[in-house]
């Protein structure tokens, strides 16, 4: 098994999930974040850097590892799904937030308990940026006010752990909302600085298929025949179940279309490569996780408008099973039964996803390329379990992949991303 051992490996082989760490960790001087020319959030190496250093981004970077939470939290894993201790569907209890976030509003819940309760002073979260509607930033959100501001789904670029150590240094005590592969490495930086796990006592994650490049939202506003520059308000959903994604320009005009307009048409888009060869959609490595609770229709889960939302949450640890419990008792969370063989037959992209990892590294393997060492996140097992026809799918991608070069992204010195200015 071949791993990079290098931040320039991380980014150009494909591996690089965008977090911001490493920036935080080495200082400006060294790595800034930016979008690269493939839309991503990438490190922009701004000096070369030494060997010392890539030693200390690679012992926190997932690129390269992911070494899981301390194990005596962790129940006995799904071979899909991870540790359930806690498996439910539910809501937030306020109508407003329930409304507003992406799908039931449980993250945005939880994070205002805790916040509201003492528990946290505040929660480090992802949210529109404020200087451009169509983009993201992180934010440090203490009121209510600005939590509720940052619910909803963003499914695009950003770096939420972009000044990690200096949240670290402040000695605050805060909870980190994330994506799987966010927390992922949080839990490898906790391993190497003790203040993560005094500091930050809650991870709380979504379920993520993947991240897009940021092309994908100016597609869509190009799609709406408008010019990005005159954009005002963009949601990707929210505001109903699943809620459109919608466009306000600074003169009035609204746009909306649905979810499987959005995300099952024509659009042209780029999921990260590192994302095709994630083993952690499900965020093993949270306390809390929060999905859809899709209606099912045949089966299958339907992505139509289905009134106010519901997630399916699952606490990962004691703490996060706890959480959840005074959560529902101090009145913000509202919960019902939800099983794990509804949970199998909801998520089972998840599956799909999981199944197929260990066939992509395989490929990946045979043609010398690096991958992530993904610790004890079943691989192998769910690998095994993959129909033929799966593994010669995931395989077969990932070969062509490959060795035609379409796994690598722009060096870490190159430009930044120009959108497309035309309008269609
Ligand atoms: C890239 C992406 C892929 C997803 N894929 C799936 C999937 O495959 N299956 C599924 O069931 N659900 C998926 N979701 C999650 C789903 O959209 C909801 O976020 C989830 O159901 C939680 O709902 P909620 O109502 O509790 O969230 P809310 O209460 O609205 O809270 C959402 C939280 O997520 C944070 N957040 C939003 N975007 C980002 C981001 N890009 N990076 C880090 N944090 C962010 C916000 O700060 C907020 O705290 C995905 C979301 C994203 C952003």
């Amino acid at each position: 098994m071949r791993v990079a051992g290098r931040v320039e490996d991380i980014v150009e082989r494909g591996l690089c999930t965008g977090c911001g760490a490493c920036a935080s960790l080495l200082g400006n001087d060294a790595l800034g974040m930016d979008l690269s020319p493939d839309g991503f959030m990438r490190p922009r190496r701004r000096r070369r850097l030494k060997d010392t250093e890539q030693v200390t981004v690679m012992q926190v970077c997932t690129g390269n590892r992911l070494s899981g939470p301390a194990p005596e939290d962790a129940a006995a894993p799904h071979p899909i799904f991870g540790p359930i201790l806690h498996l439910a569907r539910g809501h937030a209890t306020d109508p407003e937030i329930r409304f507003r976030s992406a799908t039931g509003g449980v993250l945005t819940a939880l994070a205002l308990y805790l916040v509201e309760s003492g528990e946290v002073d505040g929660i480090l979260q992802v949210g529109v940026s404020s200087d451009n509607p169509l983009l993201n930033d992180v934010s440090f959100n203490t009121s209510r006010e600005q939590i509720v501001a940052s619910s909803g789904s963003r499914y695009g670029p950003t770096a939420p752990l972009r000044d990690i150590m200096a949240m670290l240094d402040s000695g605050r005590r805060f909870a980190f909302i994330g994506k799987p592969c966010d927390i992922a490495t949080l839990r490898n930086l906790a391993r190497v600085d003790a203040r993560v796990d005094r500091q930050i006592p809650y991870m709380l994650a979504m379920f993520c298929g993947g991240n897009p490049s940021i092309s994908a939202t100016y597609n869509i506003v190009r799609r709406f025949g408008e010019d990005h520059r005159d954009v005002d308000e963009f949601r990707y959903r929210g505001h109903g179940w699943p809620g459109p994604t919608y466009v306000r320009t600074r003169q009035g005009k609204e746009h909306r279309q649905s979810y499987d307009e959005t995300w099952f048409s024509n659009l042209t888009y780029e999921l990260m490569f590192r994302c095709k060869i994630c083993a952690d959609g499900t965020g093993e490595h949270a306390d809390v996780v929060a999905g859809d609770c899709w209606v099912m229709e045949n089966g299958k889960p339907s992505h139509r408008e289905a009134g106010d939302g519901w997630n399916m949450h699952i606490a990962r640890t004691v703490r996060g099973t706890q959480l959840i419990e005074d959560a529902v008792v101090a009145g913000y969370l509202h919960e019902e039964p939800f099983s794990v063989a509804e949970l199998e037959a909801m998520h089972d992209d998840h599956g799909l996803k999981k199944r197929s990892v260990f066939w992509r590294l395989t490929a990946l393997a045979l043609t010398a390329q690096p991958f992530p060492d993904h610790g004890a996140l079943r691989v192998v097992q769910a690998g095994l379990a993959a129909s033929w026809r799966e593994r010669w799918a995931a395989f077969r991608g990932t070969l062509a992949r490959s060795l035609k070069r379409r796994n690598r992204e722009s060096p870490v010195t190159s430009g930044t991303f120009a959108p497309d200015t035309t309008t269609s």
